[in-house]
């Protein structure tokens, strides 16, 4: 293993989590992250909501945020580096998914397989939401669902930035470059090549370029169907005291949450271009996120939009869920693409699955052969009901 040298395109979450789990457990491996901007000024993980929870609709991502939080609990330890232990402030504050009449039946489904995976999640009639969250309106509500541990949200700077770091002490090298093709020979890349020139010889190459990964894919001649869809964010501040509040995902397809002592919003655009550019649509706050806002939170009508940012999702249109591992034309480029608004949460335990993928050939410490390649390359879809934003 000690001739292996692993480039792994791309130093987000999702390059410097698996940097990091590439060096802890083959610490002879040798790992270059290559990143063309180091200040990750656009990057999905710098602009990210950062939120965790347990309510998804497929086993895998169950699984995968039960095995995330843990790692998010104990994140000071993991990649603490001698007395500095990074705090990425995790508040486990809930989810609470909310349904109309029209989304009761696939609230309840999502309950069950959720419970039946150990997920503490709890169902809650209007009158229970309502003395539980005296600031909601209920009156158009027919089913909550409250995640009663493991759910929240935290910062994702601060994980993106001990992953870099911890990554380094243990000896991943970060290059700042753009990587801008791929040489190949009998079905395997044998170098990534970069817009400086330079040639950089490796034994796998992964792409771990968010929002950009198309983009990657296309060089080596592999079609991925992740597009870069922008999302903003609006920090809203709020005169009355709400408490407590948790992430709530109103059933109009809104999400909001507090942060410090303000709030964050967001929706999915029903005009969703690819590759819209990162300037936040102010207009849509006033003519559709606050009526919204205000409806299911009276007290929402004083509110106050103080400033507002937008990232890209990197949506993946064939079925919401991550793409790992390698297709079948490359037997060494392996991709940890398409988390579709949920990879800042998945990346403690993809980094980890896709380093068990490139060392062992196989996953060992959770099987999340669901999310392969060769679901899309076979037309397998494993939908993803609860997309947010
Ligand atoms: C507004 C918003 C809210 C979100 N909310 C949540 C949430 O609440 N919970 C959650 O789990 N997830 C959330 N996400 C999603 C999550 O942030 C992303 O899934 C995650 O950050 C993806 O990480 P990444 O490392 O794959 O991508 P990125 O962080 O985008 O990193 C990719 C990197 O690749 C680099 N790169 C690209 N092309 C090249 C190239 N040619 N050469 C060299 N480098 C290159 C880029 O510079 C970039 O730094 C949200 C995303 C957004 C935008």
């Amino acid at each position: 293993m000690s001739t292996d040298h692993v480039v792994v395109i791309g130093g987000g979450v999702m390059g410097s989590s698996l940097a990091y789990w590439l060096t802890r457990l083959a610490p002879k491996l040798a790992v270059t992250v290559i990143e063309r901007d180091p200040s990750y000024e656009y990057a999905s993980s710098a602009l990210s909501a950062a939120s965790i929870r347990q309510q998804f609709s497929t086993p895998a991502n169950i699984r995968i945020s039960q095995a995330s939080i843990e790692f998010l609990r104990n994140v000071g330890t993991e990649l603490g580096i001698g007395d500095d232990r990074p705090d990425i402030q995790l508040r486990e504050h809930g989810y609470l998914y909310l349904a109309d009449a029209g989304g009761m039946a696939r609230l309840r489904r999502a309950h069950e397989l959720q419970r039946a995976l150990g997920a503490d999640v709890a169902l809650l009639d209007p009158a229970e939401l309502g003395g539980t969250f005296a600031w909601l309106n209920t009156a158009d509500l027919s089913l909550g669902a409250l995640g009663l541990r493991g759910e929240g949200w935290f910062d994702g700077y601060a994980l993106l930035t001990a992953f870099g770091r911890k990554a380094r002490s243990q000896g991943a090298r970060y290059v700042k470059a753009d990587v801008c093709g791929f040489d190949v020979d009998a079905g395997r890349v044998t170098a990534v090549l970069t817009s400086a020139g330079a040639r950089i010889d490796c034994t796998h190459a992964v792409n771990a370029a968010g929002p950009w990964s198309r983009a990657i894919a296309a060089l080596a001649g592999v079609d991925l169907p992740v597009f870069a869809r922008r999302r903003s964010v609006y920090l809203i501040s709020c005169p009355t005291d709400l408490k407590p509040f948790p992430l709530l995902i109103d059933p109009s397809g809104f999400w909001i949450r507090p942060d410090g002592n303000r709030f964050i919003a967001g929706f999915s655009p029903i005009d969703d271009p690819d590759d819209a550019p990162l300037t936040p649509d102010y207009a849509a706050f006033e003519s559709h996120l606050w009526p919204l806002l205000s409806h299911r939170i009276p007290a929402f009508e004083a509110a106050r939009l103080e400033r507002a940012w937008a990232g890209y999702f990197e949506m993946n249109t064939f079925d919401h869920n991550a793409i790992l591992g390698t297709h079948r034309s490359l037997e060494n480029l392996l991709f940890m693409n398409g988390f579709s608004g949920h990879g800042m949460q998945q990346s403690p335990i993809i980094g980890r699955a896709v380093a068990e993928l490139i060392l062992h050939g196989r996953f060992i410490s959770l099987d999340l052969s669901d999310l392969l390649f060769v679901r899309v390359e076979t037309n397998r879809p494993l939908h993803e009901a609860n997309v947010i934003g």
